[in-house]
């Protein structure tokens, strides 16, 4: 099983959220709280800027090495499931199928009261044309990227489902991950204390450091491009 965080994409371009000059050193996380975004109009106008703003940098983001690695690992049957806190698609478009997306997915808009949903890409064009705030045409509701903001519930689906494969899983590799952000960061002691051995790989020191069995202090991208070689057999490209 892997577990995938912002770290991964940044070399596909993407800021992370913690690293020097992440989007927090950027913004105020408060800002886009949930609570805040649900029941304030200047919240909504304020995110929506944000977003109009950084969604097209994930649209038209590539998948990287370390992406295109995991993609091989499924296929050769050896991940049996990559759980990712990523709201990019960037799983998915290296060619993942077993993903559970447990922050929830950028590429679509959905009505809170309705549920109708948009694809992200539409309303970045109501935003260009100047919308400040989009509302759901159907019913006048609140529309929200089908992301899970700070102070959102998690999807219920898919968190237990993470939690199953953490406590089933022989091998947990955890790749660019600050494991700062809960409950997705419990996962890995959930692994551990269910006997499965975890593989760190991020830039910086992680709260989880001292149950890894591996630590590698190393990019990414160029790391799982080599574990996927050393494991296939392959260059983790193909
Ligand atoms: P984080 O920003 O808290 O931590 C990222 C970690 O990755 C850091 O510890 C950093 O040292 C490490 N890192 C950065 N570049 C790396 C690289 N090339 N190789 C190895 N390690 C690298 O991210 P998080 O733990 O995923 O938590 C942030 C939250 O923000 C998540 O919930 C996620 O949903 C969301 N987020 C998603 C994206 C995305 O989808 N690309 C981007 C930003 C934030």
């Amino acid at each position: 099983c892997a577990l995938t965080g912002a770290g991964l994409s940044t070399e596909s371009g993407l800021p992370d959220f913690r690293s020097p000059g992440g989007i927090w050193s950027r913004y105020d996380p408060d800002e886009f709280a949930y609570p805040r975004f649900v029941s304030n109009v200047e919240a909504r106008r304020s995110y929506w800027r944000w977003s109009a703003e950084f969604y097209p940098g994930v649209a038209a983001a590539r998948p990287n090495d370390g992406h295109v690695a995991l993609a091989t690992l499924e296929r050769a049957g050896r991940l049996y499931c990559l759980i990712t806190q990523n709201i990019d698609d960037l799983h998915h478009r290296a060619g993942s199928t077993k993903v559970i997306e447990i922050h929830g997915n950028a590429s679509r808009v959905g009505c809170l009261a309705c549920g109708r949903e948009w694809p992200r890409a539409e309303v970045q064009r109501w935003l260009e044309a100047g919308t400040e705030e989009p509302r759901c045409d159907a019913c006048g509701g609140i529309l929200k990227p089908r992301t899970i903001s700070c102070g959102q519930a998690m999807p219920e689906r898919e968190t237990e489902a993470a939690f199953a494969e953490a406590r089933a899983c022989d091998v947990m590799l955890v790749v660019g991950s600050s494991l700062v952000v809960h409950p997705a960061a419990a996962l890995v002691p959930v692994a551990h204390e269910s006997g499965a051995s975890v593989i760190l790989v991020n830039l910086e020191e992680t709260p989880f450091d001292a149950i890894a069995k591996v630590v590698i202090r190393a990019k990414a991208g160029e790391t799982l491009r080599r574990i996927a070689a050393e494991v296939v057999g392959t260059e983790g490209n193909s």
